[in-house]
């Protein structure tokens, strides 16, 4: 480093944001005068570091890593940071915060194992694919001391808890990122801190101990992820008054069902089915006549059955043990393991033709007569049941046969109901275990690990309510970091600038409008008797092409303009999947069962009979209890949500995934700057940077740093004394403004004052 690199005093002082910054002109004059370091972009998108030697009008001439002298379009150059700032902890930090200056810092810390940095008040944490070491009892030491200020999940986590402590306000962290990205393993590291600073009860076992079961039983390996996580999470975990956690509540949202019989090639179904495989013991395996994961449909159909470096068997005992932990009954548990084995034999139940109307019946083999067992019904009731529906026509009721693809169907969406319905079951356990009980204060911090954003080539209705979910949460986070924080500068008076961000609120209109909006068309779709995913996506494009956000695409396609990107939707599927339904006669079944299906069918059957949104369903038959949609569902689940969240102090947790293999090491610029982009992270740290983020009240600031004044202003009001402050330590004027009630300072501005006043006492 030459001493004339080191002469940065222009841009580093400027600490001032500059509003100009984007703008090419100063920074880059000052940089090719000052042979500063710049970055030039190549031609597959990568940034790449270079030295300019010299510039002409537009025109620079840099000189690459490799030595490679290249003259370029001087707007393309963007300025790189010196050295000193490599690896800042907070990229607010950064002189120059740009793209690929903010790629460099996060690279940088990354290759050595620092995968925590502060985005402003935003941590973004980058999926290690590996150990790192960062986690357990002295880390969790040192930052409850306080003895380290390195970014980190449990920083968060013990600021969440000191807030909560001081403010009296319920906390939340939120975790949103792509799936793989290392939102679940967070919200785990979250819990461990949690668990360690408010631990004593013992039922911080139990809460740690619903991950490996919820995991279990929710999670799969994706193409994306080997344990993605196939539900939304919300735990909310409450504190006595003495600081110690005294229950917990789970919430969960959106499972993806159709997982159980189906799932894409690479992909498997729940890890809880190759487990029980794998590790049930031998008098369990007998009364659930269980063979090995090789015997079973619906999870022969990939090609994929076990995971490399996972031991399936020992997943299976560290389950049970969870499930004792808590207080899950040896005989529930049981009855948990029947209903998987009835779910992995139903897919075995084939079909025969029984007349020339193509009409078909269940074949009374070991699968079928295994299911009957299981659940506790008659064989011939399960046969009934797979192979006829009944209707009603006017007054009376027919029976009508079923043809190949209709018992397929049923027999599917009876796994699909039996899975979901147990998870659910199985929550609710977890949950009464859990129990704030009476002496409940009030005083709560919630974990949301929800699925992020998805973009894929074929995107189905999943796909769809989950980025409606994530626009929600987009502007949560916007709300939060953008709106309040400005509200904040206008009502006190002071001269803002507006920092620009994107406003979500036309694309959630897009979902939500009523009654021309995506949701309610949807829901209007289904309960049409004739309704199909292709009058579905006409209708849109009938009444949403002049909505910005929307486009019809060819076919039963079309296109929402996300905040993320634009996403391409195939309505293939989209009314069944809405509708959701389960016909009476599975219905019916499920609540005659000797088994423990009507007891974990007890709050589906009950919202069976919710409030009819979703009319008369189907045509004729069907199910003939009115039922709240999927999409509906979702809705109020989301908005009560937000509700929720919307009256906790959030923190938020950004986790970035920096390659798509899993693979520890690598890190792909052009994926990491997609998620950056994603996320508003660049425009957090601007608007933190070029805001006032330290504030004090006039009051407070008088009281506080009065005593340092030379001349005795005691007799001031507190404004005049604060003014009186700021002149005598020369604090320079663009590095603070004075509101009506408060003081707003850049930031480490009042880090001078508390040095003198920490010398001075
Ligand atoms: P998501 O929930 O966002 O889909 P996960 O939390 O399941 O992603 O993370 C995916 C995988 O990445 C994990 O199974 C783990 O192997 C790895 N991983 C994520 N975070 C960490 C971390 N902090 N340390 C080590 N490995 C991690
Ligand atoms: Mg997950």
């Amino acid at each position: 480093v030459g001493e004339e690199d080191l002469d940065l005093t222009p841009p580093l002082r400027s600490f001032v944001p500059s509003r100009t910054e984007s703008k090419w002109s100063d920074t880059n004059a000052y940089a090719a005068k000052k042979k500063l370091q710049s970055w030039f972009q190549l031609p597959n998108g990568n940034w790449e570091l270079g030295t300019i030697l010299s510039t002409s009008g537009t025109e620079s001439v840099i000189s690459l890593l490799e030595g490679k002298v290249l003259k370029v379009n001087s707007e393309s150059l963007l300025a790189a940071n010196p050295d000193i700032l490599d690896g800042v902890d907070d990229l607010m930090q950064l002189s120059y915060l740009n793209e690929p200056s903010v790629l460099y810092n996060l690279h940088y810390r990354y290759n050595r194992d620092v995968i925590y940095t502060k985005a402003g008040p935003v941590l973004v944490a980058i999926n290690p694919f590996k150990k790192v070491p960062l986690y357990g009892n002295n880390y969790i030491e040192a930052y409850k001391r306080k003895s380290t200020e390195s970014p980190h999940v449990y920083a968060i986590t013990d600021t969440a808890i000191r807030e909560m402590i001081r403010d009296e306000v319920n906390q939340s962290i939120i975790i949103s990122g792509e799936s793989g990205a290392g939102k679940t393993e967070t919200a785990k590291i979250a819990m461990q801190y949690l668990a360690a600073l408010g631990g004593g009860s013992g039922i911080e076992n139990e809460i740690l101990k619903t991950n490996p079961i919820l995991e279990a039983f929710g999670n799969a390996k994706t193409s994306r992820n080997d344990n993605s996580s196939r539900f939304g999470k919300l735990i909310e975990i409450h504190f006595s008054e003495t600081g110690k956690i005294s229950g917990a509540k789970i919430q969960t949202f959106l499972l993806e069902k159709s997982r159980v019989v189906q799932c894409a090639d690479g992909e498997r179904s729940y890890h809880i089915f190759y487990q029980l495989c794998a590790g049930a013991p031998h008098d369990l395996r007998e009364n659930l006549n269980l063979g090995s994961a090789d015997d079973y449909k619906y999870l022969r159909q990939t090609n994929c059955h076990s995971i490399s470096g996972v031991d399936a068997a020992e997943q299976f005992r560290i389950v049970k043990e969870a499930l004792d932990i808590v207080h899950v009954s040896k005989e529930d548990q049981e009855s948990v393991f029947a209903m998987l084995a009835a779910v992995l034999w139903l897919g075995n139940v084939s079909f025969t033709v029984i007349d020339n109307e193509n009409h078909v019946e269940p074949m009374v083999d070991e699968g079928l007569t295994t299911v009957a067992k299981l659940i506790g019904c008659t064989v011939a009731d399960l046969k009934l049941a797979l192979s006829t529906r009944k209707m009603r026509v006017g007054n009376d009721s027919i029976v009508q046969k079923l043809t190949l693809s209709q018992a397929i169907d049923t027999r599917d969406a009876l796994a699909k109901s039996i899975y979901s319905c147990l998870f659910d079951w199985l929550v609710e356990q977890i949950n009464k275990s859990l129990a704030v009980g009476k002496r409940r204060t009030g005083r709560s911090i919630s974990i949301l690990d929800i699925y992020g954003f998805e973009s894929f080539d074929r995107n189905s209705f999943e796909q769809f309510c989950i980025n409606y979910a994530n626009e929600r949460l987009q502007q949560h986070f916007n709300r939060h970091l953008f709106k309040l924080e400005q509200e904040e500068y206008i009502q006190d008076g002071i001269d803002w600038a507006k920092v620009e961000f994107d406003d979500n609120q036309d694309c959630l209109n897009l979902f939500e409008k009523k009654p021309l909006g995506l949701l309610s068309l949807l829901d209007e779709e289904s309960t049409f008797p004739n309704g199909t995913d292709l009058t579905f996506a006409n209708k849109l494009k009938q009444h949403l092409n002049s909505n910005s956000y929307f486009r019809g695409e060819r076919g039963k396609a079309f296109s929402v303009c996300h905040y993320a990107g634009e996403v391409l939707y195939d309505t293939t599927g989209f009314l069944e999947k809405n509708r959701d339904l389960l016909h009476l006669d599975s219905i019916q079944l499920l609540s005659s069962c000797t088994c423990h299906l009507p007891q974990i069918f007890a709050s589906y059957l009950l919202s069976q009979s919710e409030k009819p949104v979703v009319g008369a369903l189907h045509k004729s038959g069907g199910a003939d209890s009115q039922k709240l949609s999927v999409a509906t569902k979702f809705k109020a689940q989301l908005f009560q949500l937000m509700h929720r969240l919307e009256s906790t102090t959030p923190h938020f947790i950004r986790c970035i995934k920096p390659n798509n293999i899993q693979s520890p090491g690598m890190y792909e610029q052009g994926l990491v700057l997609q998620q950056l982009r994603c996320c508003g992270v660049l425009e957090v740290v601007r608007i933190s940077r070029s805001g006032f983020p330290t504030r004090m009240s006039h009051q407070k600031f008088a009281r506080r740093y009065g005593f340092l004044l030379l001349d005795n202003v005691a007799s001031q009001d507190p404004l005049s004394v604060s003014v009186a402050i700021l002149h005598q330590f020369n604090i320079l004027p663009e590095m603070y403004q004075v509101g009506y009630t408060k003081l707003f300072f850049r930031t480490g501005q009042i880090g001078v004052l508390e040095d003198t006043r920490n010398r001075t006492l």
